[in-house]
């Protein structure tokens, strides 16, 4: 099969011929369909995370179908839909395991990082950590759901019940977590790049209240801010954004370094956390509600062959929503 290989930080990916993975007892082998592109997968290929295997196959936001299963697989059949998303494997037995947060587990193994992922034809997943997707949306349409809408829904889940939604960094996650925010009756506050008005335009057409550059006010304080970019000099800024009592989540994997501030952002009760992974219990919520809130995924596909340009579109900027490579 042809897949795409990572071999090294900051080296390019490459196409390569592999032998078909063969499914184990409890593991799905599936025909890829459509695998998004997440930020995440930059920083993996950037060296920024430190336990990638190598080679690997990145890719943790797969849809496939199922052609073969392991013989203990009873959750799906031959022939269904599935999605895999970044948590590939958990070990059920540490502290948060057993205790409903298998998004912290000591031993997890992830897609695309620990394990072969979905930049390629075909994918092998353990079938306990995929998920049936919603038929109301087409393979390249369901890729972004499983991290994108996966992440941005704990995320929005971990900044409480507050009306007043800012997003900082206007990409794949904030383009479906809007979406969701604006179904829960909430106002959204939309943060891009300064001067990025391609972005900014974006997110009016998703029904943003207001979109303006990172370092601009909003019209109104915040109850709360999710912050997807990966920079470190949001956090301040988002902080002093909102008001008492509120919280600033970060979404993301990886940051640059957050610059010194004064306590007093922090101060009157503000809450600053960042959220890791997800749990199955996240995903089977949310694809639940995704097509109940009519969410629709703004996708730019890809050849396969072509994983190294959606990339570097990803990086610099030019997708609005996100990247799906196609076998
Ligand atoms: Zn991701
Ligand atoms: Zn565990």
């Amino acid at each position: 099969m042809r897949a795409q290989h990572y071999l090294g930080p900051r080296r390019p990916l490459v196409l390569a011929d592999l032998p078909t993975p063969r499914p184990t007892a409890g593991q799905v082998l599936l025909a890829v369909k459509a695998c998004a592109v997440c930020r995440t997968d930059l920083h993996v290929i950037d060296g920024e995370l430190a336990d990638p295997k190598l080679p690997l196959v990145p890719g943790h936001e797969i849809v496939g179908v199922v052609i073969e299963k392991g013989a203990e697989v009873e959750k799906f059949a031959v022939g269904d839909r599935v999605g895999v998303p970044w948590l590939g494997w958990t070990c059920g037995a540490c502290d948060y395991c057993r205790g409903g947060r298998e998004n912290l587990c000591d031993r997890a193994r992830y897609t695309g990082y620990q394990i072969d992922g979905g930049y390629a034809e075909m994918a092998v997943a353990d079938a306990r950590y995929c998920f049936a997707l919603p038929a109301q949306f087409d393979d390249v349409g369901a890729a972004p759901l499983l991290c994108a809408g996966l992440i941005g829904y704990r995320t929005l889940r971990m900044a409480g019940d507050g009306n007043r939604i800012g997003i900082y960094g206007f990409g794949a996650a904030a383009h479906i977590v809007a979406q969701l925010a604006r179904f829960e009756g909430r106002t959204v506050f939309a943060f891009t790049k300064p001067g990025d008005r391609d972005a900014q335009d974006f997110a009016r057409a998703l029904g943003v209240e207001w979109a303006g550059g990172s370092d601009e006010a909003p019209p109104e304080a915040l109850d709360a801010a999710l912050i997807f970019a990966p920079v470190g000099a949001l956090v301040p800024a988002a902080l002093s954004a909102t008001r008492k009592g509120g919280t600033v989540v970060c979404g993301g994997i990886h940051m640059s370094d957050i610059p010194a501030f004064p306590y007093a952002l922090l101060w009157k009760e503000r809450s600053l956390r960042s959220v890791a992974n997800l749990t199955r219990k996240d995903g089977e919520e949310f694809l639940a509600l995704a097509p109940k809130a009519g969410i629709v995924t703004a996708t730019r596909r890809y050849p396969l062959a072509e994983a190294n340009t959606a990339l570097a579109d990803l990086r610099a900027g030019r997708l609005d929503g996100a990247a799906v490579l196609v076998p």
